[in-house]
């Protein structure tokens, strides 16, 4: 699919941000190009729209880029899962560690009802953990994660494995 190879390209790597050795995969410049913006949407749009899926869960903050559109062109809602404290209303909370430490995900009670069909969004899986706690929160308010979705999976950090068998969808593999 010549679409995959733009959207490839279309994705800068920034070294050494935000720390030394790491390698960032910004997809910033993806944005800037409407057609590879286009097709990322549309290739998701295509394997999610037959799905029954009522839920798009996107992931803050790049989530919340890719999240909308797929969800409006499926006639599924969208549900941000944010940062802590960023809510307004009453929230469920989940905590992940990360590299270094932990973080905690919140997302709106009643914005997700038992049993219904969810896709999670996210523009990368790196170790996993940050999609971990998505689907948990979600299992919690009795959600049917049906898949994950990235724009980019980093494969060397093995994320893959720790969602187990909730199945991992993605555009592009980068080292
Ligand atoms: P994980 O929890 O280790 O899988 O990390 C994934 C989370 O970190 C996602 O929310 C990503 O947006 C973010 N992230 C990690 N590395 C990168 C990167 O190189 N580019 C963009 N986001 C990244």
């Amino acid at each position: 699919d010549d679409r995959i190879s733009r959207i490839s390209s279309s994705i800068r790597l920034i070294p050494d941000f935000p720390k030394p050795g790491i390698m960032f995969q910004d997809i910033t410049t993806m944005l800037l190009d409407p057609v590879a913006f286009r097709d990322t949407i549309d290739l998701f749009v295509e394997r999610y729209k037959e799905k029954n899926i009522s839920v798009v869960a996107g992931v803050e903050a790049r989530g919340f880029i890719f999240g909308p559109p797929i969800a409006l062109a499926i006639g599924a809602k969208f549900v941000p899962m944010r940062k802590p404290n960023k809510l307004p209303g009453a929230v469920i909370s989940e905590e992940y560690s990360l590299e270094y430490g932990t973080d905690i995900m919140e997302m709106h009670v009643g914005a997700v009802q038992a049993g219904e069909r969810t896709l999670v969004i996210d523009d990368l899986i790196a170790t996993g953990g940050t999609l971990v706690a998505a689907i948990k929160l979600l299992e919690r308010v009795g959600a049917n994660v049906v898949e994950c979705a990235c724009v980019i999976e980093l494969p060397d950090l093995k994320g893959r494995d720790r969602l187990g068998d909730k199945p991992l969808f993605v555009l592009v593999s980068s080292i």
